[in-house]
Protein backbone atom coordinates (compact mmCIF):
# COMPACT_ATOMS: atom_id res chain seq x y z
CA UNK A 1 0.00 0.00 0.00
CA UNK A 2 1.11 3.19 -0.89
CA UNK A 3 1.39 5.47 1.88
CA UNK A 4 2.68 9.83 1.52
CA UNK A 5 3.16 12.16 3.87
CA UNK A 6 1.10 15.07 3.71
CA UNK A 7 3.38 18.20 3.98
CA UNK A 8 0.61 20.26 4.18
CA UNK A 9 -1.29 18.66 7.20
CA UNK A 10 1.47 16.65 8.92
CA UNK A 11 -0.67 13.39 8.53
CA UNK A 12 0.86 10.11 6.73
CA UNK A 13 -2.00 8.77 4.37
CA UNK A 14 -2.43 6.02 2.87
CA UNK A 15 -3.55 5.62 -0.94
CA UNK A 16 -7.50 5.24 0.33
CA UNK A 17 -7.37 8.88 1.61
CA UNK A 18 -5.41 10.06 -1.78
CA UNK A 19 -6.22 11.56 -5.10
CA UNK A 20 -3.85 11.51 -8.11
CA UNK A 21 -3.32 14.49 -9.97
CA UNK A 22 -0.52 13.33 -12.80
CA UNK A 23 2.72 14.45 -13.27
CA UNK A 24 4.56 17.32 -11.29
CA UNK A 25 5.98 19.82 -12.32
CA UNK A 26 4.37 20.64 -15.96
CA UNK A 27 5.11 23.33 -17.96
CA UNK A 28 1.72 24.96 -18.85
CA UNK A 29 1.12 26.26 -22.58
CA UNK A 30 -1.39 28.84 -23.50
CA UNK A 31 -2.76 31.42 -25.83
CA UNK A 32 0.07 32.06 -28.14
CA UNK A 33 2.19 29.09 -28.22
CA UNK A 34 2.99 26.84 -30.92
CA UNK A 35 0.47 24.14 -31.63
CA UNK A 36 3.10 21.13 -30.80
CA UNK A 37 3.81 22.75 -27.35
CA UNK A 38 0.51 23.06 -26.47
CA UNK A 39 -0.38 19.16 -27.78
CA UNK A 40 2.78 18.22 -25.57
CA UNK A 41 1.44 20.18 -22.36
CA UNK A 42 -2.23 18.63 -23.05
CA UNK A 43 -1.80 14.90 -24.35
CA UNK A 44 1.82 13.45 -24.05
CA UNK A 45 2.80 12.60 -20.58
CA UNK A 46 6.14 10.26 -19.41
CA UNK A 47 5.35 7.04 -17.98
CA UNK A 48 8.46 5.92 -16.20
CA UNK A 49 9.61 2.86 -15.07
CA UNK A 50 11.25 4.73 -11.70
CA UNK A 51 11.37 7.74 -10.22
CA UNK A 52 8.27 9.62 -10.90
CA UNK A 53 7.56 13.57 -9.87
CA UNK A 54 3.88 13.39 -9.04
CA UNK A 55 0.60 15.63 -7.82
CA UNK A 56 -1.43 14.15 -5.34
CA UNK A 57 -4.09 15.52 -3.21
CA UNK A 58 -5.16 14.70 0.23
CA UNK A 59 -8.60 14.30 -0.62
CA UNK A 60 -9.81 12.97 2.64
CA UNK A 61 -7.91 14.99 5.00
CA UNK A 62 -7.14 18.23 4.45
CA UNK A 63 -8.02 19.07 0.71
CA UNK A 64 -4.58 19.86 -0.59
CA UNK A 65 -2.23 19.80 -3.22
CA UNK A 66 1.22 18.42 -2.82
CA UNK A 67 3.85 16.81 -5.14
CA UNK A 68 5.66 13.35 -4.56
CA UNK A 69 8.71 11.87 -5.56
CA UNK A 70 7.95 7.92 -5.60
CA UNK A 71 9.43 5.11 -7.59
CA UNK A 72 6.39 3.66 -9.61
CA UNK A 73 7.71 -0.04 -9.69
CA UNK A 74 8.30 -0.76 -6.11
CA UNK A 75 6.61 2.09 -4.36
CA UNK A 76 9.87 3.59 -2.47
CA UNK A 77 8.94 7.16 -1.59
CA UNK A 78 11.85 9.36 -1.58
CA UNK A 79 9.58 12.45 -0.30
CA UNK A 80 6.69 14.67 -0.29
CA UNK A 81 6.89 18.61 -0.70
CA UNK A 82 4.93 21.90 -1.55
CA UNK A 83 3.17 21.85 -4.54
CA UNK A 84 4.06 25.65 -4.65
CA UNK A 85 6.99 24.72 -6.26
CA UNK A 86 8.20 24.48 -10.15
CA UNK A 87 11.05 21.82 -8.72
CA UNK A 88 11.91 19.21 -6.56
CA UNK A 89 13.92 20.65 -3.62
CA UNK A 90 17.37 19.86 -3.50
CA UNK A 91 17.57 17.71 -0.76
CA UNK A 92 14.93 15.00 -2.71
CA UNK A 93 16.78 15.18 -5.19
CA UNK A 94 19.96 14.02 -3.43
CA UNK A 95 18.17 11.15 -1.60
CA UNK A 96 17.30 9.82 -5.03
CA UNK A 97 20.58 10.26 -6.21
CA UNK A 98 22.01 8.27 -2.63
CA UNK A 99 19.81 5.77 -3.18
CA UNK A 100 19.33 5.15 -7.38
CA UNK A 101 22.99 6.51 -8.46
CA UNK A 102 21.73 4.20 -11.81
CA UNK A 103 19.09 7.06 -12.65
CA UNK A 104 19.71 10.04 -13.28
CA UNK A 105 16.34 12.19 -13.74
CA UNK A 106 15.73 15.86 -14.65
CA UNK A 107 12.89 18.18 -14.19
CA UNK A 108 12.58 21.04 -16.46
ZN1 LIG B 1 -3.09 16.87 4.39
Amino acid sequence: MLILHCPCCGIDADETELTPGGTAHLKREGPGSSDEAFERYLFLRENPRGVHFERWRHAHGCGKWFHAARCTMTLEVFGTYSAQTHAPPREILDRIAERRPQERREVA
